[in-house]
């Protein structure tokens, strides 16, 4: 068995991975962002995980972001545009070295991580697992999934993954994660977004086949501006694969909009478009893609980025 692992914010990735790590016995400690939070989580007895039809109700230990023990390896389960002021909360308390493991959906703040906190390891997850929030710290495990891990150095596959293989997590190391990480954003970028200003489940874009094609060869143009070919190679048929397959849903982003919850357009289509700034690109779908989507959220009073 490894070291401790702390896990910022228990929200719904974050409480899946501490309920599994919980209960294989693997010493892990929940960090909440303030004594509010930490009081309500203490009255509720723990996190409840709903799986299978059932529901357990886990006592993971929960701590503020102030307290005393050393952090060595920090899994940040929060949102993207979160993750640095979360962090930056506990950083005192980083040991040298320490394993950054960054849950993050899109890109941009991983890098802003590993920029800032130059002495720690990052090591970035790409999940397609599911999960969402109930009230009362219940966790809904709602789709199977794989976790990719990754370093930006291309590092071997470190010893303590066995703590996820006790605790059930699927998981693969690979050297390829920015590949998974880009591949994953522009499939969002396509799906998304459209979702959206349409107002539509995912399998009502079969009906825009024409202007999602349109926004995968853009997207496809910005992959191999930035070396990642193998993240382009067939995306716009996996893009109409993954909406065949999910078209009876509304997608995170829709979801997002719909509760009235801040998006993370800033770290996935705004990625897209400032990489493609950055290279020189002429992007003008994606451009106006953006430029739609902001202004429909300034409408609903939820900021652009
Ligand atoms: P979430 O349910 O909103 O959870 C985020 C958690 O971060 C919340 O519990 C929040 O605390 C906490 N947090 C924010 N700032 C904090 C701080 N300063 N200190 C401590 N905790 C803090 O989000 P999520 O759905 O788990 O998503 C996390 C990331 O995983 C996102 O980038 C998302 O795109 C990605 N992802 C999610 C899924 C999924 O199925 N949910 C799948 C793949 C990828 P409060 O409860 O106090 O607000």
């Amino acid at each position: 068995m490894g070291r401790t692992w702390h896990i910022l914010g228990a929200g719904s990735l974050g409480g899946l991975w501490a309920a599994r790590l919980y209960r294989a016995g693997i010493p892990l400690r929940i960090i909440l962002r303030n004594q509010e939070r930490l009081a309500d989580y203490q009255g509720a007895g723990g996190l409840t995980l709903v799986e299978n039809q059932g529901s357990i109700l886990y006592p993971v230990p929960a701590e503020r972001p102030d307290a005393a023990a050393p952090i060595a390896r920090l899994l940040v389960a929060c949102k993207a545009y979160d993750a640095q002021a979360a962090i930056a909360e506990v950083a005192p308390r980083l040991v040298e070295g320490a394993e950054i493991l960054l849950l993050q959906n899109g890109l941009g703040s991983q890098q802003a991580v590993a920029a800032r906190w130059p002495d720690s390891h990052c090591v970035l997850v790409s999940s397609t697992e599911g999960a969402y929030r109930q009230a009362g710290w219940r966790i809904v495990h709602a789709g199977q999934g794989q976790n990719w891990l990754g370093t930006l150095g291309h590092d071997h596959a470190p010893a303590w993954l066995a703590d996820l293989d006790a605790a059930g997590i699927p998981f693969a190391w690979t050297d390829a994660i920015m590949s998974k990480l880009w591949r994953k954003l522009a499939i969002n970028c396509a799906i998304n977004p459209l979702s959206v200003l349409y107002d539509c489940r995912n399998g009502a874009l079969l009906a825009h086949r024409a202007e999602l094609l349109e926004i995968c060869a853009e997207l496809n143009a910005v992959l191999r501006a930035c070396d990642q070919g193998a993240a382009a190679e067939g995306l716009a048929e996996e893009v109409f694969r993954v909406i065949e397959a999910t078209a009876n849903n509304y997608c995170s982003m829709h979801q997002d909009v719909r509760s009235g919850r801040r998006t993370e357009v800033g770290f996935l289509l705004g990625q897209a478009c400032r990489t493609a700034q950055a290279q020189g690109l002429d992007v003008p779908k994606l451009n106006a893609l953006l430029d739609q989507l902001q202004a429909l959220l300034r409408q609903r009073g939820l900021p652009e980025d």
